[in-house]
C-alpha cells in the first residue's frame, strides 16, 4: 500500500511515497521541467533524510513529474531563491548579503556541491528514473544515484559551456563517461540520447517509455530483497574505489574552476552566468539539436 506524506499535494515541490520498501522521491515542478530551485533542493534532501531514517525504506527511486527529469537548477522560474537563506545542512556560513563572489561560492558549496556529494553517500541504493531531459543540474542529481534507469526518449547534457562555465558544480563527467566522450560531451554540449548513455556506460538500461516505471519498480523490488548490510557495504566500497581514483579530489579542483569561471563572467557582463538566462540557453540548444 502507497503512504502518501499527509503534507504531500500538488503544491510540493518533492512528493514523498513509500510502498513495497521503496521510497519514491518525485520532484514536482513540472510547469518548469523541474528545474532546481533551493526549495526544491532542500525538500529532496529531507526526503533522502526521511527515507533513510525508516527502516521499511530498502531503496530509493528519484524521479521527476510530466514529461521530464530535470531540466537543472532553477536559473529563471517566478520561485527562483538564490538570494534567500534557508536551514543549512552543512557547516557553512550563510550566503545572503556576502559580497563579491563569496555569496556564489557559498551557496554552491551548500545546495550543489555539498548536497549531491551527501546523497551520493546515502547508505541505502538508489536509482535515477529518468525520462525526457536530463540537463545540467538533472545530471548531477541522476549522476548521485547508483544506477540509472532511463526511457529512450531521454537525453543527457551539460551546455553550460556556454555561459563560460567548465560544466556543472558535482563534476563526474570523466567518472561517468570515458575522458575523450567526456570531453566530447562538454566541449560540444549537445545532447546525449539514453542509448549512447548506455553504450557509454553511464546508464545500466533503457527501455520504452511507457516500460520505465514497471522496470525501474522491478529493479528496485530485486535490491529490496538483498540483505541490507551488504548492499550498504558493497555500495561504499565502490564510492571508495571511485574516491581512491580521485574523484573527490577533481571535483574539487573543478569546483575551484567553476567558481573562478563565475567570477569572471561577473567581471565580464556584471552577471554570473554570463548574462544568459533559461529563454537564451534554450534558445541556443534549439540549434544544438
Ligand atoms: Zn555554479
Amino acid at each position: 500500500m502507497t503512504q502518501m506524506s499527509a503534507v504531500d499535494d500538488n503544491s510540493e515541490v518533492v512528493l514523498y511515497a513509500v510502498s513495497e520498501g521503496i521510497a519514491t522521491l518525485t520532484m514536482n515542478r513540472p510547469r518548469y521541467h523541474n528545474a532546481q530551485n533551493s526549495k526544491m533542493t532542500y525538500a529532496l534532501d529531507a526526503a533522502f533524510r526521511r527515507a533513510v531514517d525508516d527502516d521499511a525504506v530498502k531503496v530509493i527511486v528519484l524521479r521527476g513529474a510530466g514529461k521530464n527529469f530535470s531540466a537543472g537548477h532553477d536559473i529563471g522560474t517566478p520561485e527562483r531563491d538564490a538570494h534567500e537563506s534557508f536551514e543549512r545542512q552543512h557547516l557553512w556560513y550563510d550566503h545572503v548579503g556576502k559580497p563579491g563572489a563569496e555569496q556564489q561560492l557559498v551557496r554552491e558549496q551548500e545546495v550543489y556541491l555539498g548536497m549531491c556529494r551527501r546523497w551520493r553517500d546515502i547508505p541505502k541504493p538508489t536509482i535515477a528514473m529518468v525520462q525526457g531531459a536530463c540537463i545540467a543540474g538533472g545530471l548531477m542529481l541522476a549522476w548521485v544515484c547508483d544506477l540509472i534507469i532511463a526511457s529512450d526518449d531521454a537525453y543527457f547534457q551539460d551546455p553550460v559551456l556556454q555561459m563560460g562555465i567548465p560544466g556543472v558544480e558535482y563534476f563526474a563527467h570523466a567518472f561517468e563517461l570515458h575522458p575523450r566522450i567526456a570531453k566530447e560531451f562538454l566541449f560540444l554540449g549537445e545532447k546525449m540520447r539514453a542509448d549512447r548513455a548506455q553504450q557509454m556506460g553511464m546508464v545500466n538500461r533503457v527501455v520504452a517509455r511507457e516500460a520505465l516505471e514497471t522496470e525501474t519498480m522491478s529493479v528496485a523490488r530485486k535490491l529490496g530483497a538483498q540483505p541490507r548490510m551488504a548492499l550498504a557495504l558493497a555500495k561504499q566500497s565502490i564510492n571508495h574505489v571511485e574516491d581512491l581514483r580521485g574523484k573527490r579530489t577533481a571535483m574539487d579542483a573543478a569546483f575551484g574552476w567553476h567558481h573562478f569561471a563565475h567570477a569572471h563572467n561577473s567581471l565580464l557582463t556584471g552577471n554570473n552566468l554570463g548574462g544568459l538566462d533559461a529563454k537564451a540557453m534554450a534558445a541556443a540548444n534549439k540549434k544544438n539539436g
